[in-house]
């Protein structure tokens, strides 16, 4: 128990400390929080770099906990994923995320990104969750799209590539998250069937200050380009940086300038489609 706590207070933030370790058994709090359904939701709009409208959402975890509030992902998630306990989170995530979307009568070609951890593409039951998901759409409306992000190491090789090609299949599109900041970028283009890139922030926020960066992220731009693979910028905040963005090719455009992430119910009232029923 001692070397568990040593070993957690060298990985974790005393914020995590708080809230988890108060329970005695982190484990089980995410457990009953799982079963509480206290993983909810939030969305944040994917803007189209040509018309600048709303064109989809990523799918964002908050952990709405009864005593702290409104819990961040990045305090949780990263014990969630060295558990396993990653997966009944995000099939829950997913789940109330269909529940509330999938009779809203969202518009055609509607793009839904899900991050998707590792521990999760290692799961047989990704396919069957991402099956679920879709089926609670009327048939080819939406685009779902699952986010693997280089923070975490995915394992390349045939059992990936089968259960790429049964994704595919699907009709569900694979992102590379948080592109260019892991050891492995170019390794995972090379090795597997991926069709997005998300640029990651920290390149957006260099635009127009930090030449490296911006440098860095032509080079991203460039790349995709060639591989035909799609952009999403992500960390977008402002009018500079969406201009930029556009005139060298990102199609996906993400960020504060355009909104933070809400709560579903918000995201439906504020949505453009709902104000112009016309389109
Ligand atoms: P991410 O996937 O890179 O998600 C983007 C993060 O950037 C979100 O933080 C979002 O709120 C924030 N963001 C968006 N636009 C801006 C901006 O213009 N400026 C700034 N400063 N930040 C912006 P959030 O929601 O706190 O999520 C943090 C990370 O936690 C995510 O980074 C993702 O890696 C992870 N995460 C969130 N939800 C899930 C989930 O359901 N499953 C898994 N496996 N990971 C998740
Ligand atoms: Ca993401
Ligand atoms: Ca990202
Ligand atoms: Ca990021």
């Amino acid at each position: 128990q001692l070397i568990l706590l040593l070993l957690f207070s060298a990985t974790f933030s005393w914020g995590f400390h708080r809230l988890l370790l108060r329970s005695g058994a982190p484990s089980r709090e995410l457990q009953r929080a799982v079963r509480q359904q206290e993983f909810i939701p939030y969305l944040q709009p994917l803007v189209d770099a040509n018309s600048l409208q709303w064109c989809g959402a990523e799918v964002l975890m908050r952990w709405q906990h009864p005593v702290d509030g409104m819990v961040l992902p990045d305090l949780f998630i990263p014990f969630a994923e060295s558990t396993g306990h990653i997966v009944p989170m995000t099939r829950s995530l997913m789940q109330q995320t269909a529940a509330q979307l999938g009779k809203a009568g969202l518009p055609s070609g509607f793009k839904i990104s899900i991050n998707v951890s590792a521990a999760h593409v290692a799961d047989a039951s990704l396919p069957a969750d991402c099956a679920a998901f879709l089926a609670a759409f009327p048939p080819d409306t939406i685009q779902l799209t699952l986010e693997l992000t280089e923070r975490e190491l995915i394992a390349t090789g045939p059992p990936t590539d089968a259960l790429l090609s049964q994704l595919h299949a699907l009709g569900v599109r694979i992102a590379i998250d948080d592109f260019g900041t892991g050891h492995s970028s170019l390794s995972y283009l090379q090795k597997m069937d991926v069709d997005e890139l998300k640029i990651d922030r920290s390149f957006v926020a260099g635009i127009g200050s930090d030449s490296l960066s911006a440098d860095i992220l032509d080079s991203i731009l460039q790349l995709a380009a060639k591989l035909g693979l799609a952009v999403v910028a992500e960390g977008v905040e402002s009018g500079a940086q969406e201009e930029y963005l556009c005139r060298h090719g990102a199609h996906l455009l993400q960020g504060y300038r355009y909104a933070k992430p809400m709560p579903i119910s918000e995201f439906l009232h504020r949505s453009e489609w709902h104000n112009h029923p016309s389109q």
